[in-house]
């Protein structure tokens, strides 16, 4: 039975999210799903990303409840930037070699400007799920595999939703039903994120 890691900003974790863990334990038959939300997230140094800890609390309302899905705070804990590089090294000392990391075809297939991307896909098994990409996205899983990769697809149909869609919505004052879990609409709504009305 093997983990699976999911790093993500999740600000704010969406309805995709969720869909994408639970189809994840089933299609891999995962033991643990740990989501690790990104501390300080290197590629999104540029934008204002919602304080950690309202990320986090987000995150255990959206999946309160469902088994085999833990949150980690490990990335809060680093004051540098959260590399996945390190933070995959320290989920397989801790749970194993058959640990895999999840990520959107996007991610994929901009893989190429992350922290020593090349030591990123030789060292780690990834569960890619559909987002974008098409024929491309085929092409560089084949590169990367080549390049000594373990690259595994997700069953799931594309799901359109996106958290920069959501932060758009809200500011304009929509309610994000479908898109948003409601505990975490109450809780975006009692923290005044995101600019939205009440
Ligand atoms: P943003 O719009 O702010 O960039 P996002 O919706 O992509 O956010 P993240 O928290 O950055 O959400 O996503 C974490 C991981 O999940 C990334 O690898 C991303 O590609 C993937 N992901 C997020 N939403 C989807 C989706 N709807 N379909 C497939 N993959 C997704």
């Amino acid at each position: 039975m093997s983990t699976a890691v999911f790093g993500g900003t999740f600000d704010p974790v969406h309805t995709g999210h969720v869909k994408m863990a639970q189809s994840a334990i089933q299609q891999f038959e995962l033991c643990r799903l740990v989501i690790v939300p990104n501390g300080n997230p290197p590629h999104k140094a540029d934008i204002t990303v919602t304080d950690f800890d309202h990320r986090y609390n987000m995150l255990k309302l959206a999946f309160e409840g469902m088994d085999k899905v833990e949150i980690s705070d490990y990335e809060s804990r680093e004051d540098k930037f959260s590399y996945s590089l390190y933070t995959m090294r320290y989920f397989r000392e801790v749970y194993g070699e058959d640990t895999y990391f999840i990520i959107g075809a996007d991610s994929l297939l901009s893989i190429h400007l992350w922290h020593e991307y090349r030591t990123l896909l030789k060292e780690n098994r990834f569960i890619v799920f559909p987002r974008e990409g098409g024929d491309e996205l085929e092409a560089v899983a084949r590169k990367y595999r080549a390049m000594g990769s373990e690259i595994y697809f997700s069953h799931m149909p594309m799901i359109d939703v996106s958290s920069t869609q959501i932060r758009s919505k809200l500011s304009c004052g929509s309610d994000c039903e479908g898109i948003l879990c409601p505990r975490v609409r109450e809780y975006i709504n009692k923290n005044s994120l995101y600019g939205g009305a009440l």
